[in-house]
């Protein structure tokens, strides 16, 4: 699969093309990055849109909102606020309402069924793990791996994140590369 930002010049922005897999629903402005990462976005969000659709799921839809600081500022960086048309703050929500729920639940197998029922449901938990396993993210000397997000705590890759940086995350998902 080619990304039309391909045949632009290097140092000029491009969206964030749509892919076989997934769908993008935000103004194409909205995510203005690099060459280099929207190839980067094309091909993990397409294998998340696989993934997604091994699940039972249809083209998966993507909802970006343009950053303001760091990377941001020279195209480096993209902000994912949505997917499917659910907020990455509610997915979350109903992620941790799942791990609450299973606190209770005494039988282990019990507890780990309600647990990968939720994993094959949750398209912002499956998205934030496509990102992590199959992105390939900046880490600038001396600061962690560029992918921060609600679940970076619990699930890395830096998760001795900071209550600041973490509530900044709470309710989107950065990329830089
Ligand atoms: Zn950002």
């Amino acid at each position: 699969m080619t990304c039309q930002g391909c045949l632009v010049p290097r140092h000029t922005l491009v969206p964030v093309c749509p892919g076989k897999n997934f769908q993008i629903i935000s103004p194409p402005e909205s995510a203005l990055v690099t060459r280099e990462l929207a190839e980067e976005l094309l091909r993990v969000l397409d294998r998340f849109g696989e993934i997604a659709r091994r699940s039972g799921f249809r083209k998966v839809s993507i909802f970006f909102k343009p950053g303001i600081f760091g990377h941001h500022k020279v195209g480096r960086a993209a902000d994912i606020y949505a997917v499917n048309g659910l907020g990455l703050d509610e997915w979350k929500r109903r992620w941790d309402a799942v791990w609450r729920r299973c606190s209770s639940v005494t039988d282990a197998n019990e507890r780990r069924a309600i647990v990968d029922h939720e994993r094959q449901r949750n398209l912002g938990w499956q998205l934030y793990k496509a990102l992590q396993t199959c992105g390939r993210w900046s880490q600038p000397y001396g600061y962690p791996i560029q992918l921060f997000g609600p679940w970076t705590r619990s699930e890395g890759p830096w998760k001795h994140i900071s209550d600041f940086l973490l509530n900044a995350h709470r309710d989107h998902i950065h990329v830089a590369k």
